[in-house]
């Protein structure tokens, strides 16, 4: 197991730098997440040791299946799912240190109240819906900079950027556009000159397209099973419960 996964971590390495190289970009710019739903806390244990130490979760469930398991093990765990209000309590309470799965003023609004109430503050990313699948949550790209205007004020939360799921076809060209469409949208909430608001990561690219990703400016890639290999479970699971 120990090999398999460093030896993956070492191809996506390889794999990172020559896009680093196409787009005159630097390693260092770009962190690589892992993507660690249904991986076990044993296999996140290799990567860490390996010396990736961010991590990120789809269920909140998971997280606390795994957290006396990793408990000694130093890592930040960001979450990439669908956030259900009534799971934000025990999100804090596991020590998410950003939730990258902002798409709705309510969400926004039971985070901060839960956040003032514990004396603490939380960073966040927007997640977009870039490829307009009904399937796909994130807010829809041009509601993105109204939803950060009603975010902004709400002093716990620290907007860091953007999150996307680029459109999975066996044309890359689709995902790119995907990708580029958060790039433009990043620079449109720039330019509202929203007080309170950093718009630094692009959180975006994935084992099939973080090539594309780069490209395109991605500062966080998620990447699972390139480095953990073949899910059990089908992401509709995780994606959206009501997809098919
Ligand atoms: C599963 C998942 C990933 C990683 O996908 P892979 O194709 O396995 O690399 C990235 N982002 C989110 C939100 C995910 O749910």
């Amino acid at each position: 197991m120990n090999g398999f996964i460093t030896g993956n971590l070492a191809r996506i390495e390889r794999r990172i730098d020559k896009a680093c190289k196409a787009s005159g970009r630097h390693r260092a710019e770009i962190k690589l997440l892992l993507a660690t739903k249904t991986v076990t806390a044993a296999q996140i244990g290799v990567a860490v040791q390996a010396g990736y130490t961010l991590i990120g979760e789809n269920k909140v469930q998971e997280i606390r299946d795994k957290f006396e398991a990793l408990k000694e093990t130093t890592h930040d765990c960001h979450f990439i799912g669908h956030l259900q209000t009534n799971k934000i309590r025990e999100v804090l309470k596991y020590g998410v240190s950003c939730v990258q799965s902002l798409d709705r003023p309510e969400l926004a609004r039971k985070l901060h109240g839960e956040l003032q109430r514990s004396g603490k503050t939380l960073d966040v990313l927007v997640q977009v819906n870039t490829s307009y699948e009904q399937s796909k949550f994130g807010v829809h790209p041009r509601e993105v900079t109204d939803l950060i205007k009603q975010v902004a004020p709400l002093a716990t939360l620290r907007i860091k950027g953007l999150m996307t799921i680029g459109m999975l076809s066996a044309d890359p060209g689709k995902a790119r556009q995907c990708f580029r469409l958060l790039r433009d949208i990043r620079q449109e909430v720039i330019a509202a000159r929203i007080p309170g608001v950093a718009m630094h990561d692009l959180s975006m690219g994935m084992s099939g397209d973080l090539e594309a990703a780069i490209e395109e400016g991605a500062t966080i890639l998620r990447v699972g099973t390139a480095v953990f290999g073949q899910r059990p479970t089908p992401d509709s699971y995780y994606w959206n419960e009501s997809a098919p």
